[in-house]
């Protein structure tokens, strides 16, 4: 991780500063304020993350409850149990689940019980159902026992599973089934979560087309916004996609401030590069508040590029090539709808991997090439999708993670570790 804070204040697109992509994410982060609370039903909560520490009000189980459906016993009345010499106890009830059972039991006696119900009083252990064979004597009821049985055997004790007071769910924890069931158990109905961070979506390009347009020669349809839409949904966040631009400043500019007032976080698409219209990069240039980076030492998305306006609003501006603006939301993006949403570990993970081919085309800046992981006896293995360009889309169908080629050197050989980015969607 470079600490260098690299000076941002080169007017000239080509004499831009690169910093690091960990320094980039840093910048971004410490800009992040997290949205403000609101109650969900539990039922709706799902994907959303839990703005409280939840601790459990009571233990779980609350009572003494049974794992197996069999006999609540005494233990120690099995004590020298086997085949030749069992243990026969008087069967003097049943506890169905749900149901108080109201005679305690002996050294001599025994009561069919349900799993899930509550243990009766001095029963300190549950013989398994299949363990057991019935016997009616004189029309009673017993049970014969072949084995002694441990103490506690198949019971689980008050507090077992959770204790009372014990944090099940904390603040900015991603609510999924395990933690939805956990609130349910303790008895949320509703759970405060944070709110849903609106995420504008501004393409710009003169060659935008919309999609039901029929094609024109030098244009292309306006894919980026609905790839990021779906990258938005799976960060929980709620996409605003917004009518593409045309390369004209006037209109960037106004769209843009419109958009940093209504929103959450803005995320603009092309014109932050060299070109001649790149009116996104001249914009950020001449901008009155802060600009947080504009060049990152990584490939593709070099240029990608953020500022916040003076009410500290975040504006990130992705480069328009499809695959560098799907590296730049992954990279850069979902970290921040991640932390603006609560999340305490906001940065991707990475794996390190095998990789199974040679890659040779090396860069002076770490690559992210799009790519697929698989386990093989134990051992994660990487292999870039065919024909990785950032001008190209077709390598992200099939892509589960990204392939961190390191700057400089010749490439890497097949069978050198490397780092991935897993692209694990709405993990969470
Ligand atoms: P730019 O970042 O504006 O220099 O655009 C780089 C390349 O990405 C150009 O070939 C654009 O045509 C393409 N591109 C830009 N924006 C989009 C978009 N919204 N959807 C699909 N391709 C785009
Ligand atoms: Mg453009």
């Amino acid at each position: 991780v470079t600490q260098e804070r690299a000076p941002v204040n080169s007017h000239s697109p080509r004499g831009r500063v690169a910093i690091s992509l960990e320094d980039a994410q840093q910048r971004l982060l410490q800009q992040v304020q997290c949205m403000t609370i609101e109650d969900v039903a539990l039922i709706d909560s799902y994907g959303r993350r839990c703005a409280t520490d939840v601790r459990a009000p009571d233990p779980i189980p609350h009572y003494r409850r049974s794992g197996m459906d069999g006999y609540a016993i005494i233990a120690h009345s099995t004590h020298g149990a086997n085949n030749d010499r069992p243990t026969r106890l008087h069967v003097i009830g049943e506890i169905p689940c749900g149901s108080v059972p109201t005679t305690p039991i002996s050294a001599t006696t025994a009561m069919r019980i349900m799993t899930g119900a509550m243990l009766p009083t001095c029963a300190d252990a549950v013989v398994m159902l299949e363990m057991t064979t019935d016997e009616t004597v004189d029309g009673s009821p017993f049970v014969m026992i072949q084995r002694e049985i441990a103490p506690g055997a198949n019971v689980s004790d008050i507090g077992a599973d959770v204790q009372q007071n014990e944090i099940l769910v904390s603040s900015g924890d991603f609510l999924g089934p395990a933690q939805i069931a956990l609130l349910a158990s303790t008895g949320f109905a509703s759970v405060p979560v944070y709110r849903k961070p609106n995420v504008a979506i501004i393409a710009t390009g003169s060659e935008l087309l919309p999609l039901m347009s029929p094609l024109e020669p030098g244009k292309i349809r306006n894919s980026n916004p609905y790839m990021l839409a779906a990258q938005v949904l799976s960060t929980g966040a709620n996409p605003v996609v917004y009518e593409s631009l045309p390369d004209c400043r006037v209109t960037i500019e106004r769209t843009v401030r419109q958009a940093l007032a209504c929103s959450d976080l803005v995320i603009t698409i092309g014109g932050v590069s060299v070109g001649d219209y790149d009116y996104v990069a001249q914009l950020l240039a001449e901008w009155e508040g802060s600009l947080l980076f504009h060049k990152i030492r990584m490939r593709p998305g070099s240029v990608t590029s953020a500022a916040t306006d003076r009410n500290g609003k975040l504006w990130l501006a992705l480069s328009g090539n499809p695959g560098a603006c799907f590296a730049g939301f992954e990279l850069l993006a979902r970290p921040v709808l991640q932390a603006i949403q609560g999340s305490t570990h906001p940065l991707p993970q990475r794996w390190p991997a095998v990789i199974a081919e040679r890659f040779p085309k090396v860069n002076a800046y770490p690559r992210f090439i799009r790519g697929r992981l698989w386990n093989e006896e134990g051992r994660l293995y990487a292999i870039p999708s065919q024909g990785d360009q950032s001008s190209r889309m077709l390598p992200g169908v099939g892509a589960d993670a990204f392939l961190i080629i390191p700057p400089g050197g010749s490439g890497v050989e097949a069978g050198t570790l490397i780092q991935t980015i897993p692209l694990r969607g709405d993990r969470g």
